[in-house]
């Protein structure tokens, strides 16, 4: 009897890692970072994790024998599947033992290769020798006795996937991080009704948004950005996450029709470099309107040279002289160059990712908020969440109609299990490491 046990995502948006078993074959859906349990021990860049016996101790990765990157014991899983590249559903394959192969779609592999590059080599981002086997729409991965069906869906990042896992007792379909409002809706259709036609046992989904759910969309967000940034009389500085491409493509879009150019991250630079050979996520087009924002240093690492090399950059100064010719992407730790870049009266920062959801980060947005005071930026926040609204989670599970609803990457959810719960599916209240059988 196949089994699902969960021992991420349980209470907690992220953390994701479903393990699921059928006969000898042992398979996990996503090895993501609960960000929840990690912070209630660590806080970075001072307090981080040196070893996985910590994280372990802590309760912040299961206790698996030999599922880890310590000894040369034998491993206990088959592969790891991930949906996506963000760091709550992939991060923690770092940690893996390196026996374990991880099937990704091609994207994820060239996001997560910018973020362990970039990032200081450290034990929580060093993907160095695992074995990556890539996927796309359309494969099938066969891993011991199941069968592995990745859709691509449409979520705040390229490389997005909801899994269809074909076992010995009916289908589990995984739906990793998804949405139907953002700039490809059609992905996330194709996947629902592939899901349907598997006539699924269990639907595992997420169930992000249970409060606070903003109706919004991409072009919503580029309608506003114009708005913003069309009436700025000074600097425009930005933050949005690196590997949304779609916002990315929003802010170019809006500086361009307002005569501005878009300095992106350094890292961010790396990144559009590594996806530009992706023939789908159309980055050369984008590539033609950026430049860099270059922060000071004395030494810049390998990769940075091989950024400054490729792109035009500006420093604060130039940023300074500039104003109304830039939107410079700035995140929390940019902020210290302010002082350089001087913004002129009427400049503006634009937040376009979440708003702060929990007491670690309030405490920065409020050092944020007050930077923007000491400087005199308003703050407009512009975003489209990267996850399903309620409504349209409910029309796609019942467009699906599985045997089983299994909702998790959720704060909500009991919330959750009510609103799902008419739906003509039994749902299945998730509780951390207990197995379901799969009948
Ligand atoms: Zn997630």
């Amino acid at each position: 009897m196949p089994t699902i046990t969960f021992y991420g995502g349980v209470g907690e948006v992220g953390g994701n890692k479903i393990l699921v078993c059928d006969g000898d074959t042992k398979l996990m859906l996503d090895f993501g970072v609960s960000f929840t349990s990690r912070k209630r021990f660590y806080a970075d860049p001072y307090l981080t994790p040196r070893s996985i016996d910590s994280l372990i101790e802590l309760g912040v990765l299961p206790r698996i024998q030999g599922l880890y990157r310590v000894g040369e014991a034998e491993s206990p899983i088959d592969a790891v599947v991930l949906s996506h590249p963000h760091l709550d559903h992939s991060g923690y394959i770092s940690l893996l033992n390196r026996s374990i192969p991880v099937y990704c779609g091609e994207a994820t592999l060239r996001v997560l290769s910018a973020f362990g590059e970039t990032s200081p080599r450290r034990l929580e981002l060093d993907f160095t020798g695992i074995e990556f086997k890539t996927f796309r729409t359309g494969d099938r991965l066969k891993i011991g006795s199941v069968e592995v069906e990745p859709w691509h869906v449409d979520h705040s990042t390229p490389g997005s996937y909801g899994l269809i896992v074909h076992t010995s007792a009916g289908s589990i379909v995984y739906t990793g991080d998804f949405r139907a409002h953002g700039t490809k809706p059609q992905l996330t259709q194709d996947f629902t009704e592939a899901a349907a036609r598997a006539d699924p046992t269990a639907v595992i989904t997420e169930a992000t948004n249970t409060a606070g759910a903003e109706v919004s969309s991409e072009e919503k967000v580029k309608e506003s950005l114009m708005e913003v940034v069309s009436r700025a009389e000074g600097l425009v500085l930005a933050s949005f996450s690196i590997a949304d491409i779609d916002r990315l493509r929003s802010f170019i879009e809006a500086a361009r029709e307002c005569g501005r150019a878009v300095a992106v991250s350094m890292r961010q630079a790396y990144l559009l470099a590594k996806l530009e050979q992706d023939p789908k996520l159309g980055v050369p087009e984008l590539l033609k309107d950026i430049v860099v924002y270059r922060r000071v240093k004395k030494v810049y690492r390998s990769w940075e040279q091989a950024v400054l090399k490729r792109f035009e950059s500006v420093s604060a100064e130039e940023a300074s002289a500039r104003q109304r010719d830039l939107i410079v992407a700035a995140s929390l730790y940019d902020f210290e160059d302010m002082v350089k870049m001087k913004p002129k009266p009427g400049s503006c920062y634009i937040l376009s990712s979440s708003e702060p959801i929990d007491e670690e980060s309030e405490v920065s947005f409020t050092k944020l908020l007050n930077w923007l005071d000491h400087f005199g930026l308003p703050l407009y926040h512009i975003h489209a969440s990267g996850h399903i609204l309620p409504h349209q989670l409910r029309e796609k599970i019942a467009e699906i109609k599985p045997r089983d609803i299994y909702p998790i990457h959720t704060p909500q959810p009991k919330l959750a299990e009510k609103y799902l719960s008419n739906l003509g599916s039994r749902v299945v209240s998730v509780a951390a490491e207990v197995s379901y059988e799969v009948t």
